[in-house]
């Protein structure tokens, strides 16, 4: 299952080249004037010591005879030493260019990494251009490949992606740069002439064709099947901000590629210049999230968490909400996944958890404070410690905690995420384990890690008095948690009728809707403080709290301009 290793690389190599022919020429200047003197001496010493063999002459000068066998002997020196320095540099060679082959591509499939394509595709869209052409970049990602990973475990996973290379530079046109961009994500360039998209399309057509065919991994055959991205780099302007570069073309075939896999997967789509406002909007986006962290535009709402039997508030789950002055309130499904990918999450969260901290410390000691954090900070080792110094800071106890942590998490790394757990629980915080159902933890994931509670997804809970596929969701997961031993909470109750069907379960925890929308720290100040529960108080709450502040981060145009 080889893959053709791509042609494309063309890292630059003169200096390394240029630096070995110098010794080169040093070594064989060396032997060419000690063969010269050799020359030069031998002519008037050889006849001399021709003519006193002969007995017609007298013997040479012996000092002229040391200097021809010294001669002799620096040429033999001088011949061996450049063959030693030749077969050391015929062997940094090789090493050089094992080297670089390990740093510019993907040990996995032969192909290209990431950081080694920028180059390729800039030195092909400076050839193109002075061929008269222009290059198609097109993204190719595997639509199912997730699943198949979980299912068939690593192994497969890993013959699938060696095998899909194989295909794509089976498709590829010959001097193609083939890249490994992400775990499923192929990138494929090449030149063509502006007025012969037609070519560029019979190649994605057979890309989507060809990977859709099953694929026998082992014992096992798989289907998946691919969705394809395509941008041109002589449209790059068209995107306004856009760089004509490698990472505008990136960015313009990943849009694509998303419009196919919205259009259903497992076709191709071109970018196209109304695709562009996304990319402004994204951009805007972008540079929003930068400027508002440090302006503390990102704030902590809070949404109630309820003792079901007895209706008692016990706690609040922080909700992060941006205050953007160009956008208005925005949802954290919109810019959770942007701060995520442009690295800002982390400071993000800590000014949020930082804000939070600082509003529950005014609380009834009683009621606890849940965060959620992203997959990318528990990939910080340091993330624990930072944590416990944030909290330090605050003077906020490790028992009024609980973070949340989602089923997705588990499929990046159990084992860090199983390390992090004890060590967050070692502080006495408590971890739950949110959107349950939603992902594909195992049960044996669950039984191993350390869980302190599961929350059950409100995808299941909202329609469970409608929906027997819900209803039975919410009734294992409810039995789960009552055989593994585990607090359940409820999320997304909506309604009396969900509230009376979740009560069957005896003592669970919820949160939705029905107890009130999630709202900003002032207003739940009021609440407590009305309700005797500010430091010190003490009482009980109502279903259908006062406060009714509704968050306006629902708004549809965000989020469908996000999606
Ligand atoms: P989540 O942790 O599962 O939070 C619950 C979400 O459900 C919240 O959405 C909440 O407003 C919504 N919700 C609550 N009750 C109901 C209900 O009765 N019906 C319906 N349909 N929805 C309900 P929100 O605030 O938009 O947050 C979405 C997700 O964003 C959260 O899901 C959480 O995963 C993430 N998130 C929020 N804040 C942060 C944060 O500070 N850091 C990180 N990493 N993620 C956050
Ligand atoms: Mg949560
Ligand atoms: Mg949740």
């Amino acid at each position: 299952m080889d893959t053709k290793p791509t042609q494309a690389a063309g890292a630059p190599r003169e200096s390394l080249e240029g630096d070995e022919a110098d010794r080169d020429v040093i070594a064989i200047c060396i032997v060419a004037a000690a063969i010269i003197l050799f020359v030069g001496i031998g002519a008037t010493v050889g006849p001399q010591v021709l003519d006193s063999l002969l007995g017609r002459g007298r013997a040479p000068d012996a000092a002229l005879v040391d200097a021809f066998l010294l001669n002799i002997a620096l040429i033999i020196f001088g011949w061996s030493r450049y063959r030693e320095l030749s077969e050391e540099v015929s062997r940094r060679r090789q090493a050089e260019q094992q080297a670089r082959l390990l740093a510019e591509t993907d040990p996995m499939t032969g192909f290209l990494n990431r950081r080694s394509l920028d180059g390729s595709v800039e030195r092909a869209i400076e050839r193109a251009r002075e061929d008269n052409q222009c290059v198609a970049m097109l993204m190719l990602d595997l639509d199912n490949f997730k699943q198949v990973n979980d299912t068939n475990g690593h192994q497969t996973g890993d013959e699938l992606l060696r095998e899909s290379a194989r295909r794509i530079a089976e498709v590829a046109p010959p001097g193609a740069i083939l890249a490994r961009i992400g775990g499923d994500e192929f990138a494929l360039a090449f030149p063509f002439s502006s007025d012969r998209l037609d070519l560029v399309e019979r190649i994605a057509s057979r890309l989507v064709d060809r990977i859709a065919q099953t694929t026998q991994c082992g014992p096992t055959l798989i289907d998946v099947t691919a969705s394809v991205g395509i941008a041109r780099s002589d449209l790059a302007k068209m995107g306004g901000k856009l760089k004509n570069d490698t990472q505008g073309l990136l960015e313009m075939a990943d849009i694509a590629m998303y419009h196919a896999k919205r259009a259903g997967r497992n076709r191709y789509c071109w970018f196209e210049g109304s695709m562009a406002d996304e990319i402004r909007f994204r951009f805007a986006m972008e540079s929003g999230i930068r400027a508002g962290v440090p302006r503390g535009e990102f704030v902590p709402y809070y949404e109630q968490q309820i003792d079901l039997q007895t209706g008692e508030l016990t706690g609040f789950e922080m909700l992060a909400r941006w205050n953007s002055p160009e956008f208005g309130i925005v949802s954290p499904e919109i810019f959770i996944p942007i701060a995520e990918e442009i690295g800002t999450i982390a400071d993000l969260s800590e000014s949020v958890i930082a804000q939070a901290l600082d509003d529950a410390r005014e609380w009834d000691p009683s009621l606890t404070l849940a965060v959620n954090v992203s997959p990318v900070q528990l990939r910080d080792p340091w993330f624990a410690q930072k944590l416990l110094r944030l909290m330090t800071a605050k003077n906020f106890p490790p028992d009024r905690l609980e973070i949340e942590i989602t089923e997705s998490c588990l499929l990046e790394n159990v084992a860090q995420v199983r390390a992090l757990i004890s060590s967050l629980k070692n502080q006495g915080i408590t971890v739950s384990l949110d959107d349950f159902g939603t992902g594909y933890s195992s049960l044996a994931q669950l039984r191993s890690l350390p869980f302190d509670r599961i929350k059950i997804d409100r995808s299941f809970v909202s329609n469970v008095t409608e929906s027997e596929d819900s209803a039975a969701i919410v009734h294992a997961i409810a039995m789960l948690g009552q055989g593994l031993r585990l607090p359940i909470t409820a999320e997304g109750i909506e309604n009396s009728e969900v509230l009376e069907h979740l009560r069957a379960y005896g003592p669970l925890k919820g949160q939705g809707f029905f107890y009130g929308r999630p709202c900003p720290a002032a207003d739940i100040s009021e609440m407590l403080r009305a309700r005797g529960r500010v430091t010190g108080g003490d009482a009980a709450i109502e279903p259908r709290s006062a406060v009714a502040a509704e968050a306006k981060a629902d708004e549809p145009a965000l989020r469908h301009a996000a999606q």
